[in-house]
C-alpha cells in the first residue's frame, strides 16, 4: 500500500485533533515512542506530532512492528464499513440498479475521492465498478427467475442487448442464458480482525476463504471457475453467513465447531494432505515431517509442503498448525504475520518460540 493512498499529513493531523469518525477506516496513526497504533478517533491522549507516523491500514502498522490500541481496538474495524460509510452502503442496498456517479455521492455528502480510497484499499476496486458488480448481481437474481435477458439489459439501462451480454460474461464469466439454470456458488468478502477474506459457497459446502490480498488467490479462483459446472454469483447465501459467524466465534477465542461441509477443491493428494491438517489439534502444531509422517510418506516433506500451502481454506483447514521442524514458523500464505497471530490467538501462552 502506498502512501499516495493516505490523505494529506496535515489533513490527518487535522482529523486526529478533532477525533473526526469521518476518517474512521481511512487510516491509522502509529505512535513511535509507544510501539502502539490507533485509529484516528482513539480517545487516548494525543501524542506529539513528531512521533506519528501513518498507515492507510491495520496491516501496515502490524508489519511495522505496532500492537494494536486496547482503547480504540483498531483490529475490530479493519475491514468492516466504518459508520460514515453505512448511509451509501445502505443506499446502494436500497436500490442496487441504480447508476452512481460522482455528483450523487457529493449529493449525500460524500467526497470521490475518499470514496475512491476506502473502496480501492478495502475491495481492491473503485466504488463504481463495486455498483456495477452489484447491479449485474441483481440482473443474474432476476434472470434466474425467470426475466428475459433483453428486459433485463433495458432495466441496466444498455443500449444493445450483445453490450448487455459482454459486460454480464465479463464480469460473471458466463452468458445470461447458460446463467439462468447453471448451479451456483455465491462469492463473497467477509471482514476478519486480520483484513478481508474472500469465500466461495455452495447451497451444501464452503469451497474456498482465502485473504483478499494474497497472491494466489486469483489462481484459486481459476482452479474454482474451471472445476464447478455453473455460475459464481457475487452475494450472500446461507453458507457463507454461517462462515461469517464462525470467523466472529474463532477470532473470539470460542472454538467453534464447523456446521457445514467443507469441499477444497485438489488433487486426491492434496485432499489426503488437507484432511490430515483436520486432525492437528486447536492450539497446537506439527511439523512437515510429522505431517508427512501421518501420511504414511515420511520421505515426502516436500510434497506435503507444498500442498500444505495449497490449501484453499485458510483458518478452517488449519495449514497455519504446520511449522517448521524447530518451531520456526516458515511459510504461510496469507504473510507470516498473519500465522503468528493465528497461532497467538489459539494458544495465548507467551511463545518464544514463534519466530517468523
Ligand atoms: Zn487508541
Amino acid at each position: 500500500m502506498s502512501p499516495s493512498q493516505l490523505p494529506s499529513e496535515a489533513t490527518m493531523w487535522k482529523a486526529v485533533l478533532s477525533r473526526d469518525s469521518a476518517f474512521d477506516g481511512i487510516f491509522f496513526t502509529a505512535v513511535k515512542t509507544t510501539g502502539i497504533f490507533c485509529r484516528p478517533t482513539c480517545p487516548a491522549r494525543k501524542p506529539k506530532p513528531e512521533h506519528v507516523e501513518y498507515f492507510p491500514d491495520a496491516k501496515g502498522a502490524l508489519l511495522a512492528g505496532y500492537r494494536p490500541c486496547k482503547r480504540c481496538r483498531p483490529m475490530a474495524i479493519c475491514g468492516s464499513p466504518p459508520p460514515w460509510l453505512k448511509p451509501l452502503l445502505q443506499a446502494v442496498e436500497a436500490d442496487p440498479q441504480k447508476r452512481w456517479r460522482d455528483a450523487d455521492l457529493r449529493s449525500l455528502g460524500y467526497s470521490p475521492s475518499r470514496i475512491r480510497r476506502w473502496f480501492q484499499s478495502h475491495h481492491g476496486m473503485s466504488f463504481h465498478a463495486f455498483s456495477r458488480a452489484r447491479r449485474m448481481g441483481t440482473a443474474l437474481g432476476q434472470i434466474r427467475l425467470g426475466k428475459k435477458v433483453s428486459s433485463a439489459a433495458m432495466d441496466q439501462d444498455y443500449e444493445s442487448l450483445s453490450g448487455f451480454q459482454e459486460a454480464f460474461r465479463k464480469l460473471l464469466g458466463t452468458t445470461p442464458s447458460r446463467a439462468r439454470s447453471a448451479p451456483v456458488l455465491h462469492v463473497n468478502r467477509l471482514a476478519t480482525p486480520l483484513g478481508l477474506m474472500l469465500a466461495a459457497a455452495s447451497d451444501s459446502a464452503l469451497m474456498l476463504l482465502e485473504f483478499c490480498d494474497r497472491r494466489a488467490l486469483e489462481s484459486q479462483l481459476r482452479r474454482l471457475q474451471r472445476s464447478w459446472k455453473g455460475v459464481l454469483l457475487p452475494g450472500e447465501n446461507l453458507l457463507l453467513e454461517q462462515s461469517s459467524d464462525w470467523l466472529q466465534a474463532y477470532f473470539d477465542g470460542r472454538k467453534p465447531a464447523v456446521p457445514f461441509a467443507l469441499k477444497p477443491v485438489g488433487t486426491p493428494f492434496q485432499q489426503r494432505v488437507w484432511q490430515a491438517l483436520l486432525d492437528i489439534p486447536y492450539g497446537e502444531t506439527c511439523s512437515y515431517g510429522q505431517l508427512a509422517e501421518s501420511l504414511g510418506k515420511p520421505a515426502a516433506v516436500r510434497a506435503v509442503g507444498r500442498a500444505n500451502g495449497a490449501n484453499p481454506i485458510a483458518i478452517l483447514i488449519p495449514c497455519h498448525r504446520v511449522v517448521g521442524k524447530d518451531g520456526r514458523l516458515t511459510g504461510y500464505g496469507g504473510g507470516l504475520w498473519r500465522k503468528k497471530r493465528l497461532l497467538e490467538l489459539e494458544n495465548p501462552r507467551p511463545q518464544a518460540e514463534l519466530q517468523a
